[in-house]
């Protein structure tokens, strides 16, 4: 059980994160449902874990700002006294060949998916090491482990976090701060649905356990992870993707 832990989720509003934050807070967690652009989203996914009989709050911030992610850190503190699990789910998706990507579609997803990530946990880190304790899970993806025709920017984003991932889990652990991250490969979101059908039926086939993941196949490790069943768990990636990274 979370009870008494404050879970920050990024990219709450929607798809991954909003599964993942509904899951923290029936563990008991008060759940920072973060968004950028789906102010009225994130508002649904409050009030649906209130329903529950959970807790939450929005708040929203572009998590590639810095500057916006040590004010929403600092508020966040200053409210709770204390944040102890932080899920870096924020990403997104501007697919090309190499050869036709602008800078700014490699930029954007560079931006959000991985430098989005150090700004939360490089505000975040000072608060976790005072508390002696906290479980950072990073949402990367098998398209950063097998890499991806078409997402160059998006499996370097996603290859980054790996990195991120292992080099912070090996500064922060004498603290007892665990830092993990999670590689969903295909899961059914508005992400997968942007793709035309026939790419989304390929992708299907060359999946082991022969279908898409669901939101809660990710949200159940992630829950994992921030639980006590984590506690002796740090640096290592997780491949929840029906085999597809065998
Ligand atoms: P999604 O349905 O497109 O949702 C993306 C979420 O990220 C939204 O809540 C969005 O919030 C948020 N976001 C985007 N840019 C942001 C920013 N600058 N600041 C704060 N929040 C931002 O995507 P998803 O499929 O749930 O994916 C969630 C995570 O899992 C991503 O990191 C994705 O790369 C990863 N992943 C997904 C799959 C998959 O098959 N779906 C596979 C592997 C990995 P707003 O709408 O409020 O802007």
């Amino acid at each position: 059980m979370l009870t008494d832990k404050v879970a920050l989720v990024t990219g709450g509003s929607r798809g991954i994160g909003r599964a993942i934050a509904c899951t923290l807070a029936r563990e008991g967690a008060f759940v920072l449902v973060n968004y950028n652009g789906s102010k009225e989203r994130a508002l649904e996914v409050v009030e649906q874990i209130e329903k529950e009989g959970g807790k939450a709050e929005a708040v929203g911030c572009n998590v590639s700002d810095f500057e916006a992610c040590g004010k929403m850190i600092e508020e966040a503190v200053a409210r709770h006294s204390h944040i102890d699990i932080l899920v870096n789910n924020a990403g997104v998706t501007r697919d090309g060949l190499i050869m036709r990507m602008s800078e700014t579609d490699y930029d954007q997803v560079l931006d959000t998916n991985l430098k989005g990530a150090f700004n939360t946990i490089r505000h975040l880190s000072r608060q976790l090491l005072k508390q002696k304790s906290g479980k950072i899970i990073n949402i990367s993806s098998a398209s950063g482990i097998l890499g991806n025709a078409g997402q160059a920017n998006y499996s370097a984003s996603k290859a980054g976090l790996i990195g991120l991932t292992k080099s912070v889990a090996r500064e922060l652990a004498s603290r007892g701060i665990c830092v993990n991250a999670v590689a969903p490969g295909f899961v059914d979101t508005e992400m997968t649905r942007a793709m035309p059908e026939k790419v989304r039926e390929d992708a299907v086939k060359t999946i082991p356990l022969g279908r898409m993941g669901n939101v809660e196949d990710i949200a159940q490790t992630v829950a994992f992870l921030a639980g006590k069943t984590g506690d002796y768990i740090t640096g290592q990636v997780f491949c929840v993707d029906g085999g597809l990274c065998i």
